[in-house]
Protein backbone atom coordinates (compact mmCIF):
# COMPACT_ATOMS: atom_id res chain seq x y z
CA UNK A 1 0.00 0.00 0.00
CA UNK A 2 2.45 2.39 0.89
CA UNK A 3 4.77 1.58 -1.95
CA UNK A 4 1.67 2.56 -4.34
CA UNK A 5 0.83 5.80 -2.49
CA UNK A 6 4.86 6.65 -3.48
CA UNK A 7 4.15 5.68 -6.88
CA UNK A 8 1.41 8.18 -7.20
CA UNK A 9 3.12 11.12 -5.90
CA UNK A 10 6.33 10.03 -8.38
CA UNK A 11 3.46 10.04 -11.10
CA UNK A 12 2.92 13.93 -9.80
CA UNK A 13 6.78 14.80 -9.57
CA UNK A 14 7.21 13.17 -13.10
CA UNK A 15 4.16 15.00 -14.94
CA UNK A 16 5.35 18.24 -13.42
CA UNK A 17 8.95 17.78 -14.68
CA UNK A 18 7.71 16.67 -17.86
CA UNK A 19 5.41 19.50 -19.10
CA UNK A 20 7.91 21.97 -16.86
CA UNK A 21 11.03 20.72 -19.47
CA UNK A 22 13.41 23.11 -21.11
CA UNK A 23 15.14 21.33 -23.39
CA UNK A 24 17.57 23.72 -25.31
CA UNK A 25 15.72 22.95 -28.89
CA UNK A 26 12.60 24.50 -27.03
CA UNK A 27 14.41 27.36 -25.35
CA UNK A 28 15.49 28.25 -29.48
CA UNK A 29 11.77 28.05 -29.64
CA UNK A 30 11.23 30.85 -26.87
CA UNK A 31 14.13 32.62 -28.53
CA UNK A 32 12.53 33.15 -32.12
CA UNK A 33 9.13 34.11 -30.14
CA UNK A 34 10.66 36.99 -27.64
CA UNK A 35 12.71 38.50 -30.99
CA UNK A 36 9.02 38.13 -33.09
CA UNK A 37 7.27 39.50 -30.51
CA UNK A 38 9.55 42.25 -30.56
CA UNK A 39 8.94 43.24 -33.98
CA UNK A 40 5.28 43.20 -33.90
CA UNK A 41 5.50 45.00 -30.99
CA UNK A 42 7.33 47.93 -32.61
CA UNK A 43 5.47 47.34 -35.50
CA UNK A 44 2.10 48.77 -34.24
CA UNK A 45 0.26 49.97 -31.11
CA UNK A 46 -1.29 46.66 -29.28
CA UNK A 47 0.49 44.95 -31.91
CA UNK A 48 2.03 42.59 -29.62
CA UNK A 49 1.23 41.25 -25.94
CA UNK A 50 5.07 42.80 -25.18
CA UNK A 51 3.97 46.56 -25.19
CA UNK A 52 7.65 47.97 -25.87
CA UNK A 53 7.57 50.79 -24.42
CA UNK A 54 9.18 54.27 -25.48
CA UNK A 55 11.39 55.80 -22.78
CA UNK A 56 12.49 58.66 -24.42
CA UNK A 57 15.68 58.13 -23.25
CA UNK A 58 18.27 58.63 -26.17
CA UNK A 59 21.47 59.46 -24.32
CA UNK A 60 22.74 56.71 -21.77
CA UNK A 61 25.28 57.55 -18.72
CA UNK A 62 29.06 57.83 -19.74
CA UNK A 63 30.65 58.71 -16.88
CA UNK A 64 30.93 62.55 -17.26
CA UNK A 65 27.96 63.11 -14.82
CA UNK A 66 28.67 65.15 -11.78
CA UNK A 67 27.16 66.61 -8.76
CA UNK A 68 24.82 65.41 -6.12
CA UNK A 69 21.46 63.54 -6.78
CA UNK A 70 18.44 61.69 -5.03
CA UNK A 71 16.43 58.82 -6.62
CA UNK A 72 13.61 57.06 -5.40
CA UNK A 73 12.56 53.50 -6.50
CA UNK A 74 9.40 51.64 -6.13
CA UNK A 75 8.43 48.72 -7.45
CA UNK A 76 8.33 45.68 -5.65
CA UNK A 77 8.56 45.03 -1.53
CA UNK A 78 10.60 47.58 -0.68
CA UNK A 79 10.62 50.90 -1.12
CA UNK A 80 14.37 52.37 -1.66
CA UNK A 81 15.88 55.84 -1.56
CA UNK A 82 19.13 56.69 -3.09
CA UNK A 83 21.77 59.75 -3.05
CA UNK A 84 24.83 59.84 -5.29
CA UNK A 85 27.48 61.77 -5.16
CA UNK A 86 29.24 61.62 -8.92
CA UNK A 87 32.00 62.88 -9.09
CA UNK A 88 33.09 62.86 -13.48
CA UNK A 89 35.37 60.14 -14.98
CA UNK A 90 33.31 57.43 -14.35
CA UNK A 91 33.14 57.93 -10.41
CA UNK A 92 30.87 57.72 -8.09
CA UNK A 93 31.67 59.40 -5.05
CA UNK A 94 29.23 58.36 -2.83
CA UNK A 95 26.15 56.85 -2.44
CA UNK A 96 23.44 55.91 0.17
CA UNK A 97 20.66 53.45 -0.17
CA UNK A 98 17.88 53.38 2.31
CA UNK A 99 14.79 50.54 1.97
CA UNK A 100 11.88 50.58 3.73
CA UNK A 101 9.03 47.83 2.94
CA UNK A 102 6.32 49.34 1.28
CA UNK A 103 3.16 48.63 4.13
CA UNK A 104 0.65 46.13 2.82
CA UNK A 105 -2.45 48.41 2.82
CA UNK A 106 -0.80 51.45 0.51
CA UNK A 107 -0.68 48.66 -2.00
CA UNK A 108 -4.25 48.94 -2.50
CA UNK A 109 -5.12 52.52 -0.80
CA UNK A 110 -5.14 55.48 -2.97
CA UNK A 111 -2.56 57.28 -4.49
CA UNK A 112 -2.46 60.45 -2.07
CA UNK A 113 -1.85 58.36 0.62
CA UNK A 114 0.62 56.07 -1.24
CA UNK A 115 2.64 59.18 -2.54
CA UNK A 116 2.41 61.37 0.92
CA UNK A 117 3.84 58.03 2.19
CA UNK A 118 6.51 58.27 -0.28
CA UNK A 119 7.35 62.02 0.15
CA UNK A 120 7.02 61.38 3.82
CA UNK A 121 10.00 58.84 3.73
CA UNK A 122 12.35 61.05 1.39
CA UNK A 123 11.60 64.14 3.47
CA UNK A 124 13.49 61.93 6.38
CA UNK A 125 15.82 60.69 4.34
CA UNK A 126 17.17 63.70 3.29
CA UNK A 127 17.58 65.02 6.78
CA UNK A 128 19.04 62.65 8.07
CA UNK A 129 21.78 62.61 4.64
CA UNK A 130 21.54 65.78 2.99
CA UNK A 131 24.36 67.84 4.26
CA UNK A 132 27.14 65.29 4.61
CA UNK A 133 30.34 66.62 4.01
CA UNK A 134 28.73 70.21 3.27
CA UNK A 135 27.35 68.77 -0.26
CA UNK A 136 25.22 70.92 -1.89
CA UNK A 137 21.83 69.79 -1.86
CA UNK A 138 21.07 68.38 -5.31
CA UNK A 139 17.69 69.44 -6.60
CA UNK A 140 17.20 66.60 -9.44
CA UNK A 141 14.81 63.79 -8.46
CA UNK A 142 15.02 60.29 -10.54
CA UNK A 143 12.16 58.26 -10.22
CA UNK A 144 12.15 54.63 -10.70
CA UNK A 145 8.96 53.32 -10.93
CA UNK A 146 8.47 49.53 -12.24
CA UNK A 147 4.91 49.54 -13.39
CA UNK A 148 4.09 49.51 -17.18
CA UNK A 149 3.81 53.34 -17.78
CA UNK A 150 3.15 55.06 -21.08
CA UNK A 151 5.75 58.11 -21.22
CA UNK A 152 4.95 61.43 -23.25
CA UNK A 153 8.55 62.33 -22.10
CA UNK A 154 11.46 61.50 -20.04
CA UNK A 155 9.78 63.04 -17.07
CA UNK A 156 6.44 62.66 -17.35
CA UNK A 157 4.11 59.56 -18.67
CA UNK A 158 0.69 57.64 -17.09
CA UNK A 159 0.51 54.19 -15.70
CA UNK A 160 -1.11 51.77 -17.79
CA UNK A 161 -1.69 48.92 -15.23
CA UNK A 162 -0.71 47.92 -12.38
CA UNK A 163 1.32 44.57 -11.39
CA UNK A 164 2.73 42.39 -8.85
CA UNK A 165 -0.13 42.70 -6.36
CA UNK A 166 -0.70 46.61 -6.52
CA UNK A 167 -3.82 47.73 -6.60
CA UNK A 168 -4.31 51.90 -6.57
CA UNK A 169 -7.33 52.21 -8.87
CA UNK A 170 -7.73 55.93 -8.93
CA UNK A 171 -4.01 55.93 -10.64
CA UNK A 172 -4.42 53.63 -13.72
CA UNK A 173 -4.06 56.49 -16.62
CA UNK A 174 -2.60 59.33 -14.47
CA UNK A 175 0.72 61.33 -14.81
CA UNK A 176 3.18 59.76 -12.35
CA UNK A 177 5.02 62.16 -11.80
CA UNK A 178 2.14 64.47 -11.24
CA UNK A 179 0.91 62.60 -8.43
CA UNK A 180 4.78 62.55 -6.99
CA UNK A 181 5.34 66.18 -7.75
CA UNK A 182 2.07 67.38 -6.07
CA UNK A 183 3.26 65.15 -2.81
CA UNK A 184 6.42 66.53 -2.49
CA UNK A 185 4.88 70.04 -2.57
CA UNK A 186 2.51 69.24 -0.14
CA UNK A 187 4.84 67.53 2.18
CA UNK A 188 7.30 71.13 1.37
CA UNK A 189 9.65 69.32 -0.74
CA UNK A 190 11.68 71.99 -3.41
CA UNK A 191 12.56 69.07 -6.09
CA UNK A 192 12.03 68.50 -9.33
CA UNK A 193 11.30 65.27 -11.05
CA UNK A 194 13.98 65.46 -14.14
CA UNK A 195 13.88 61.49 -14.99
CA UNK A 196 10.66 59.00 -15.09
CA UNK A 197 12.69 55.56 -15.23
CA UNK A 198 11.74 52.15 -15.25
CA UNK A 199 13.67 49.93 -12.82
CA UNK A 200 15.14 47.79 -16.41
CA UNK A 201 16.21 51.27 -17.48
CA UNK A 202 17.90 52.44 -14.74
CA UNK A 203 19.94 49.38 -14.41
CA UNK A 204 20.68 49.54 -18.15
CA UNK A 205 21.91 53.30 -17.42
CA UNK A 206 24.20 52.02 -14.72
CA UNK A 207 25.51 49.12 -17.13
CA UNK A 208 26.79 51.85 -19.09
CA UNK A 209 27.73 54.14 -16.93
CA UNK A 210 30.20 51.36 -15.80
CA UNK A 211 30.76 49.66 -19.70
CA UNK A 212 29.69 51.41 -22.88
CA UNK A 213 29.25 47.60 -24.56
CA UNK A 214 26.25 47.37 -22.10
CA UNK A 215 23.12 46.99 -24.67
CA UNK A 216 20.81 45.62 -22.57
CA UNK A 217 19.27 45.53 -19.10
CA UNK A 218 17.30 42.57 -17.13
CA UNK A 219 15.55 42.42 -13.40
CA UNK A 220 14.52 39.67 -12.03
CA UNK A 221 13.20 40.30 -8.32
CA UNK A 222 10.11 40.37 -7.11
CA UNK A 223 8.46 40.93 -10.64
CA UNK A 224 10.81 40.74 -14.11
CA UNK A 225 10.91 43.16 -17.06
CA UNK A 226 14.02 44.16 -19.54
CA UNK A 227 15.02 46.63 -22.13
CA UNK A 228 17.44 47.77 -24.43
CA UNK A 229 18.88 50.02 -26.64
CA UNK A 230 16.68 50.02 -30.54
CA UNK A 231 17.76 52.09 -33.63
CA UNK A 232 14.86 54.79 -33.49
CA UNK A 233 14.28 54.01 -37.24
CA UNK A 234 13.65 50.54 -35.83
CA UNK A 235 10.49 52.02 -33.80
CA UNK A 236 7.99 51.73 -36.62
CA UNK A 237 5.34 52.57 -34.33
CA UNK A 238 6.23 55.89 -34.03
CA UNK A 239 7.52 57.49 -37.90
CA UNK A 240 9.79 59.99 -37.70
CA UNK A 241 11.15 59.46 -34.25
CA UNK A 242 14.14 61.42 -34.23
CA UNK A 243 16.85 61.44 -31.47
CA UNK A 244 20.35 62.64 -30.94
CA UNK A 245 21.61 59.93 -31.00
CA UNK A 246 19.90 57.82 -33.34
CA UNK A 247 18.88 55.52 -30.50
CA UNK A 248 16.20 54.97 -28.16
CA UNK A 249 15.86 52.92 -25.17
CA UNK A 250 13.04 50.31 -25.65
CA UNK A 251 11.38 49.18 -22.36
CA UNK A 252 9.62 45.52 -23.12
CA UNK A 253 7.64 45.25 -20.23
CA UNK A 254 8.74 41.42 -21.15
CA UNK A 255 6.87 40.05 -18.16
CA UNK A 256 3.84 39.89 -20.46
CA UNK A 257 5.41 37.67 -23.13
CA UNK A 258 3.61 35.12 -24.15
CA UNK A 259 4.20 32.18 -26.18
CA UNK A 260 2.56 28.86 -27.01
CA UNK A 261 6.23 27.46 -26.54
CA UNK A 262 6.33 28.15 -22.88
CA UNK A 263 6.01 24.93 -21.22
CA UNK A 264 2.49 25.51 -19.35
CA UNK A 265 1.80 23.53 -16.50
CA UNK A 266 -1.70 23.18 -14.79
CA UNK A 267 0.15 24.56 -11.77
CA UNK A 268 0.14 27.85 -13.46
CA UNK A 269 -2.85 27.70 -15.14
CA UNK A 270 -4.55 27.86 -11.64
CA UNK A 271 -2.00 30.23 -10.29
CA UNK A 272 -2.59 33.18 -12.70
CA UNK A 273 -6.87 32.15 -12.45
CA UNK A 274 -6.84 32.58 -8.76
CA UNK A 275 -4.04 35.88 -9.60
CA UNK A 276 -5.33 39.80 -9.23
CA UNK A 277 -4.68 39.94 -13.09
CA UNK A 278 -5.52 36.98 -14.75
CA UNK A 279 -4.60 36.71 -18.54
CA UNK A 280 -1.97 38.93 -17.76
CA UNK A 281 2.21 38.70 -16.79
CA UNK A 282 2.09 35.16 -18.10
CA UNK A 283 6.32 35.14 -18.46
CA UNK A 284 6.47 37.14 -15.27
CA UNK A 285 4.06 34.53 -13.82
CA UNK A 286 7.01 31.71 -14.85
CA UNK A 287 10.17 33.18 -13.60
CA UNK A 288 10.07 36.27 -10.94
CA UNK A 289 9.83 36.09 -7.38
CA UNK A 290 6.68 36.88 -6.29
CA UNK A 291 5.14 33.30 -7.88
CA UNK A 292 7.97 30.70 -7.68
CA UNK A 293 7.52 30.10 -4.02
CA UNK A 294 3.51 29.38 -4.69
CA UNK A 295 4.18 27.01 -7.49
CA UNK A 296 6.30 24.74 -5.35
CA UNK A 297 3.31 25.10 -2.99
CA UNK A 298 0.48 24.15 -5.32
CA UNK A 299 2.60 20.95 -6.27
CA UNK A 300 3.20 19.98 -3.13
CA UNK A 301 -0.45 20.54 -2.23
CA UNK A 302 -1.41 18.17 -5.56
CA UNK A 303 0.32 15.44 -3.94
CA UNK A 304 -0.61 15.84 -0.59
CA UNK A 305 -3.92 14.97 -2.27
CA UNK A 306 -3.32 11.99 -3.95
CA UNK A 307 -1.93 10.61 -1.08
CA UNK A 308 -0.57 11.35 2.80
CA UNK A 309 3.46 11.30 2.15
CA UNK A 310 2.94 14.64 3.76
CA UNK A 311 0.65 13.35 6.25
CA UNK A 312 -2.92 15.22 7.06
CA UNK A 313 -3.61 17.67 4.22
CA UNK A 314 -2.67 20.59 5.69
CA UNK A 315 -5.00 23.85 5.53
CA UNK A 316 -1.57 26.39 4.41
CA UNK A 317 -1.76 24.08 1.22
CA UNK A 318 -4.39 26.07 0.20
CA UNK A 319 -3.28 29.39 1.20
CA UNK A 320 -1.73 31.75 -1.76
CA UNK A 321 1.57 32.68 -1.06
CA UNK A 322 2.26 31.04 2.06
CA UNK A 323 5.70 29.93 1.00
CA UNK A 324 8.15 32.64 -0.03
CA UNK A 325 10.28 31.84 -2.74
CA UNK A 326 13.03 32.75 -0.22
CA UNK A 327 11.94 30.23 1.85
CA UNK A 328 11.49 27.98 -1.15
CA UNK A 329 15.62 28.61 -1.87
CA UNK A 330 16.71 28.07 1.57
CA UNK A 331 15.23 24.69 0.70
CA UNK A 332 16.56 24.23 -2.59
CA UNK A 333 20.08 25.27 -1.10
CA UNK A 334 19.84 23.31 2.00
CA UNK A 335 23.29 21.35 2.67
CA UNK A 336 22.27 19.50 5.42
CA UNK A 337 22.90 15.25 5.35
CA UNK A 338 19.62 15.24 6.58
CA UNK A 339 17.68 18.16 5.13
CA UNK A 340 17.14 19.39 8.02
CA UNK A 341 16.05 22.83 6.74
CA UNK A 342 13.62 21.56 4.80
CA UNK A 343 12.03 19.82 8.02
CA UNK A 344 11.97 23.26 9.60
CA UNK A 345 10.24 24.85 6.46
CA UNK A 346 7.74 22.51 5.86
CA UNK A 347 6.85 23.17 9.44
CA UNK A 348 6.93 27.15 9.60
CA UNK A 349 5.60 27.93 6.60
CA UNK A 350 2.97 24.88 5.53
CA UNK A 351 2.28 22.97 9.25
CA UNK A 352 4.03 20.42 7.67
CA UNK A 353 5.30 18.09 10.24
CA UNK A 354 7.74 14.48 10.80
CA UNK A 355 8.21 13.76 7.01
CA UNK A 356 10.77 11.46 5.96
CA UNK A 357 14.04 12.11 4.55
CA UNK A 358 12.82 10.39 1.15
CA UNK A 359 9.79 13.26 1.03
CA UNK A 360 12.24 15.92 1.52
CA UNK A 361 14.41 15.10 -0.95
CA UNK A 362 11.09 14.97 -3.37
CA UNK A 363 10.62 18.96 -2.12
CA UNK A 364 13.93 19.89 -3.18
CA UNK A 365 13.04 18.25 -6.42
CA UNK A 366 9.91 20.44 -6.93
CA UNK A 367 11.61 23.37 -5.80
CA UNK A 368 14.67 22.94 -8.73
CA UNK A 369 12.05 21.54 -11.49
CA UNK A 370 10.32 25.05 -10.92
CA UNK A 371 13.63 27.23 -10.57
CA UNK A 372 15.73 25.71 -13.54
CA UNK A 373 12.72 26.27 -15.77
CA UNK A 374 12.42 29.84 -14.29
CA UNK A 375 15.95 30.88 -15.26
CA UNK A 376 16.50 28.98 -18.47
CA UNK A 377 13.30 30.92 -19.47
CA UNK A 378 14.74 33.59 -18.53
CA UNK A 379 17.93 32.97 -20.59
CA UNK A 380 16.38 32.01 -23.63
CA UNK A 381 14.46 35.67 -23.23
CA UNK A 382 18.01 37.30 -22.93
CA UNK A 383 19.17 35.43 -26.05
CA UNK A 384 16.08 36.65 -27.62
CA UNK A 385 16.55 40.60 -27.36
CA UNK A 386 20.36 39.62 -28.55
CA UNK A 387 18.77 38.16 -31.45
CA UNK A 388 16.44 41.15 -32.44
CA UNK A 389 19.35 43.52 -32.58
CA UNK A 390 21.29 40.74 -34.35
CA UNK A 391 24.40 40.46 -31.58
CA UNK A 392 23.03 36.27 -31.09
CA UNK A 393 26.10 35.69 -33.39
CA UNK A 394 23.27 34.52 -36.38
CA UNK A 395 23.93 38.05 -37.95
CA UNK A 396 20.08 38.33 -38.66
CA UNK A 397 17.94 37.04 -41.03
CA UNK A 398 18.47 38.56 -44.61
CA UNK A 399 15.93 37.82 -47.55
CA UNK A 400 14.79 34.87 -45.78
CA UNK A 401 18.20 32.93 -45.15
CA UNK A 402 20.17 32.85 -42.00
CA UNK A 403 24.03 33.68 -42.46
CA UNK A 404 26.41 31.94 -40.88
CA UNK A 405 28.98 34.76 -40.29
CA UNK A 406 29.55 33.38 -36.92
CA UNK A 407 31.37 34.82 -34.56
CA UNK A 408 33.75 37.08 -36.68
CA UNK A 409 31.22 39.52 -37.10
CA UNK A 410 30.06 39.37 -32.97
CA UNK A 411 30.81 42.12 -30.73
CA UNK A 412 31.32 42.30 -27.01
CA UNK A 413 27.82 42.85 -25.75
CA UNK A 414 27.18 43.59 -21.86
CA UNK A 415 23.65 42.57 -20.65
CA UNK A 416 23.21 44.27 -17.10
CA UNK A 417 21.07 42.07 -14.74
CA UNK A 418 20.24 43.04 -10.59
CA UNK A 419 17.13 42.07 -8.90
CA UNK A 420 17.06 39.60 -6.03
CA UNK A 421 16.37 36.67 -7.24
CA UNK A 422 19.48 36.96 -9.58
CA UNK A 423 21.71 38.08 -6.99
CA UNK A 424 20.67 36.61 -3.88
CA UNK A 425 19.60 32.97 -4.92
CA UNK A 426 22.91 31.08 -6.54
CA UNK A 427 21.28 28.27 -8.27
CA UNK A 428 18.98 30.66 -9.95
CA UNK A 429 21.57 32.56 -11.03
CA UNK A 430 23.88 29.50 -12.43
CA UNK A 431 20.76 27.97 -14.20
CA UNK A 432 19.90 30.90 -16.30
CA UNK A 433 24.14 31.94 -16.80
CA UNK A 434 24.41 28.21 -17.79
CA UNK A 435 21.35 28.40 -20.42
CA UNK A 436 22.80 31.56 -21.87
CA UNK A 437 25.95 29.68 -22.88
CA UNK A 438 23.97 26.85 -24.20
CA UNK A 439 21.61 28.31 -26.22
CA UNK A 440 24.32 30.54 -27.45
CA UNK A 441 27.05 27.90 -28.42
CA UNK A 442 30.41 27.82 -27.19
CA UNK A 443 31.73 30.21 -30.02
CA UNK A 444 29.27 32.51 -29.22
CA UNK A 445 28.86 32.79 -25.63
CA UNK A 446 32.41 34.08 -24.73
CA UNK A 447 31.25 37.55 -26.60
CA UNK A 448 28.40 37.73 -24.66
CA UNK A 449 28.61 38.95 -20.45
CA UNK A 450 26.34 39.05 -17.88
CA UNK A 451 26.99 41.92 -15.15
CA UNK A 452 25.33 42.66 -12.01
CA UNK A 453 24.22 45.99 -11.24
CA UNK A 454 23.64 46.28 -7.50
CA UNK A 455 20.94 48.91 -6.95
CA UNK A 456 21.42 49.93 -10.28
CA UNK A 457 17.78 50.67 -11.30
CA UNK A 458 17.65 53.53 -8.44
CA UNK A 459 21.48 54.43 -8.94
CA UNK A 460 21.07 54.81 -12.86
CA UNK A 461 18.00 56.72 -12.11
CA UNK A 462 19.90 59.37 -10.55
CA UNK A 463 22.41 59.38 -13.18
CA UNK A 464 19.64 60.11 -15.50
CA UNK A 465 18.30 62.55 -13.62
CA UNK A 466 22.09 63.76 -13.65
CA UNK A 467 22.33 63.77 -17.33
CA UNK A 468 18.74 65.38 -17.82
CA UNK A 469 19.30 68.11 -14.80
CA UNK A 470 16.46 71.59 -15.17
CA UNK A 471 19.67 73.47 -13.54
CA UNK A 472 22.07 72.27 -16.84
P1 LIG B 1 12.04 44.19 -5.77
O1 LIG B 1 11.03 43.75 -4.78
O2 LIG B 1 12.06 45.67 -5.99
O3 LIG B 1 11.98 43.41 -7.04
P2 LIG B 1 14.58 42.90 -5.27
O4 LIG B 1 15.20 43.06 -6.59
O5 LIG B 1 15.47 43.02 -4.07
O6 LIG B 1 13.40 43.92 -5.03
O7 LIG B 1 13.91 41.49 -5.26
C1 LIG B 1 13.30 41.00 -4.13
C2 LIG B 1 12.72 39.66 -4.50
O8 LIG B 1 13.77 38.75 -4.82
C3 LIG B 1 11.95 39.04 -3.37
O9 LIG B 1 10.57 39.34 -3.47
C4 LIG B 1 12.18 37.56 -3.55
O10 LIG B 1 11.18 37.03 -4.38
C5 LIG B 1 13.48 37.47 -4.31
N1 LIG B 1 14.57 37.09 -3.39
C6 LIG B 1 15.25 37.87 -2.55
N2 LIG B 1 16.17 37.16 -1.86
C7 LIG B 1 16.06 35.89 -2.29
C8 LIG B 1 16.72 34.67 -1.98
N3 LIG B 1 17.69 34.59 -1.08
N4 LIG B 1 16.33 33.58 -2.64
C9 LIG B 1 15.36 33.63 -3.56
N5 LIG B 1 14.70 34.74 -3.88
C10 LIG B 1 15.04 35.85 -3.26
Amino acid sequence: RSRRRWLRVVRVLDEFEETASTPVGRLRQVVDAMAVEMHAGLASEGGSKLKMLLTFVDNLPDGSENGTYYALHIGGTNFRLLRIQLGGQRSILGHDVERKPIPQHLMTSTSEELFDFIALSLKEFIERNGNKNNQVRGKDLGFTFSFPVKQTSLSSGTLIKWTKGFAIQDMVEKDVVECLQKALSRIGIDMNVAALVNDSVGTLALGHFYDKDTVAAVVIGTGTNACYLERADAVIKCQGLLTASGGMVINMEWGNFWSSHLPRTSYDIDLDAESQNPNDQGFEKMISGMYLGDIVRRVIHKMSLESDIFGPVSSKLSARFVLSTPSMAAMHEDDTPNLSEVAKILEDSLDIYNVPLKVRKLVVKICDVVTRRAARLAAAGIVGILKKIGRDGTAGITSGRVKSGKSGKMRRTVVAIEGGLYTSYTIFREYLNEAVGEILGEEIAPFVILKVMEDGSGIGSAMLAASNSSQG
